[in-house]
């Protein structure tokens, strides 16, 4: 386990004189040590460009710990549901006559099997029930479950906004918590920097598995989360976007309920990005990530002297970063060889169909879990063995902490893209490096949809609608001049022209890529603090 330098440290090895350790994270004792070393890991890079960048104790105290942790809880109503039953208990109703509910539109799927009752569903056809249950031709027996009153756990991190408004997306997962939120809003700080935004850094959501509720339900949770939220955001202060679990369709949601009954609704578009392009989101903003990563694995081939074309590669999640990096890949003759999502795995040693690929997650009604699992076109393999499948590059595009230490000696990749936030351990950094694996780190890899919210933000500013050919060329500006900047300071090169300087953010010596993408962040962080001051 790698240990976490602080500010201590710092001081020490400048033969400052000591003072108390200028990290309250280390203090939060209420926290278990496993979330603890969760945000003591993701701190750690920024720890050690800290001290190599020599930052002031100020500013160093300032980025440490968040600038405000909202926690708050929020209820909802829930619907009707039906409770598939089985076994012994089923058998009892063997002679319950089946009933044939008329409107197909008023009964929902839901992902663990049991069923949405909308208003309405028991009167629309011919209804047998005995005891709270029915018999549902063709679906089975279910008990019937009142929907009742409940109380969901929410979140708003605002990690820092010296750069402009707090800046970060929405994620309705089972498992956040206080400490992956810390991690995710810190991240969007050093993202946006990194991306020359001007930007801070955020991120909430709602402790919620959204697979486990219906539309209608999601809608009332998400009006109250913003019922909540709208006191602590705003156009020119935090501005949410979408991340796991929520869409364009969450961001109408919380658009409308932020300007609801308000003056002038339009000019407040901006409370939210990743919105749908007919009521103010951008064009290119879906694919924004995806685009972006694509934009960086270009650049690494570039510089290698490497043809793109058939290169193989495996990822991780064929969710929206997942999804678009594959089409996009696809369209520059990369070949998919392997996924990896939370249900299941596939390999296709000559490359996967990714048009079919696309089409059985996302448009095919009966794949409720939107898994590439049971893809006919691919050869079923276990979790285990998908990290030893032999490729160019691995694209883990899912969620944290994916490829720990013995995930990356495993490896059979020349280059590791991470689209999804910390998917990588400090641990796997370092055997990564051992075994001359590169890295692109995900606050450049990733931060196409950020910069792209940026461009949304500005058209519903200036009430203007850029087309998608404007918004991919400064995307790609965006993305490839500062991954250029970051491979100059990791290579401790200075190379200046008229519009890109690396001279000003070199190190003085070679540097890992990830903490050279830091050294950008925190000098362009502290070019604030030094030029604006300090408020007192
Ligand atoms: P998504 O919800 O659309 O998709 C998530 C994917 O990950 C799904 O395919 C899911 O099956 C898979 N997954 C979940 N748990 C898994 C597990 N245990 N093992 C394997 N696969 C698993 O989410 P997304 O928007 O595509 O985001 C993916 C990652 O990218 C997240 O880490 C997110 O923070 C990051 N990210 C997203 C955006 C964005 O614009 N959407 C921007 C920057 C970073």
């Amino acid at each position: 386990m790698l240990r976490r330098s602080t500010s201590l440290d710092s001081c020490r090895r400048h033969e400052l004189p000591a003072s108390p350790p200028a990290v309250s994270v280390l203090a939060s004792k209420s926290e278990s040590s496993d979330k603890r070393d969760m945000y003591t890991d993701a701190m750690r890079v920024f720890e050690e460009a800290a001290d190599l960048v020599h930052l002031d104790r100020r500013i160093r105290l300032e980025l440490e710990e968040p600038d405000y942790e909202h926690i708050f809880w929020i209820s909802a109503r829930l619907q009707d549901r039906l409770v598939p039953i089985e076994g012994v208990e089923a058998d009892t109703y063997a002679d319950l006559p089946a009933s044939d509910i008329q409107d197909k539109g008023s009964i929902e799927p839901l992902y663990d099997g049991k069923l949405i009752l909308h208003a309405g569903a028991l009167r629309s056809g011919s209804v047998y029930t005995r005891e709270g249950v029915i018999r549902l031709r063709e679906r089975g027996v279910f008990r019937i479950v009142r929907g009742q009153e409940e109380r969901f756990k929410a979140y708003r991190i605002q990690h820092n906004k010296v750069r402009g408004p707090y800046k970060g997306g929405i994620r309705y997962h089972q498992d956040v918590s206080l400490d992956l939120f810390k991690v995710l809003a810190a991240e969007m700080t050093w993202k946006t920097a990194v991306v020359g935004v001007p930007l801070g850094g955020a991120k909430g959501g709602i402790k919620i598995d959204p697979r486990l509720y219906s539309r209608q339900e999601l809608e009332a949770i998400t009006l109250r989360y913003m019922y909540k939220l709208k006191n602590l955001i705003g156009p020119d202060f935090d501005i949410p976007a979408p991340d796991v679990g929520t869409n364009t369709e969450t961001m109408a949601w919380l658009y409308r309920q932020y300007s609801d009954g308000e003056r002038s609704p339009h000019h407040l578009r901006g409370v939210v990005t990743g919105k749908d392009v007919r009521i103010g989101g951008s064009e290119g903003r879906l694919r924004a990530t995806g685009q972006g990563l694509v934009y960086c694995v270009e650049e690494w081939f570039e510089q290698k002297g490497r043809s793109l074309a058939g290169a193989r590669y495996m990822l991780q999640g064929f969710g929206n970063v997942g999804t678009s990096v594959a089409e996009l890949l696809h369209a520059k003759g990369a070949v998919l060889v392997a996924v990896d999502d939370a249900d299941g795995t596939i390999y296709a040693p000559e490359g996967l169909d990714v048009e079919a690929l696309v089409r059985y997650v996302h448009r095919t009604p009966s794949n409720l879990k939107r898994s590439v699992s049971g893809f006919p076109g691919g050869e079923a393999i276990s979790k285990h063995d998908f990290w030893d499948v032999d490729v160019d590059v691995c694209i883990p595009a899912a969620l944290g902490r994916a490829i720990d230490a013995s995930t990356a000696e495993r490896l059979r990749a020349s280059l590791v893209v991470e689209g999804a936030n910390h998917p990588t351990t400090p641990e796997a950094d370092l055997v990564l490096a051992n075994r001359g694996i590169e890295l692109i780190p995900d606050i450049v890899a990733n931060a196409g949809g950020v910069t792209v919210s940026y461009y949304e933000w500005i058209q519903n500013k200036r009430m203007e609608h850029w087309t998608e050919g404007d918004v991919n060329a400064r995307l790609e500006q965006a993305i490839k001049s500062n991954y250029r900047l970051i491979l100059d300071i990791a290579a401790n090169r200075s190379r200046k022209t008229a519009t890109y300087d690396s001279s000003l953010f070199v190190a003085g010596k070679t540097l890992p890529v990830r903490l050279a993408a830091m050294v950008l962040a925190l000098r362009r962080i502290e070019a604030h603090y030094s030029l604006e001051g300090f408020s007192q």
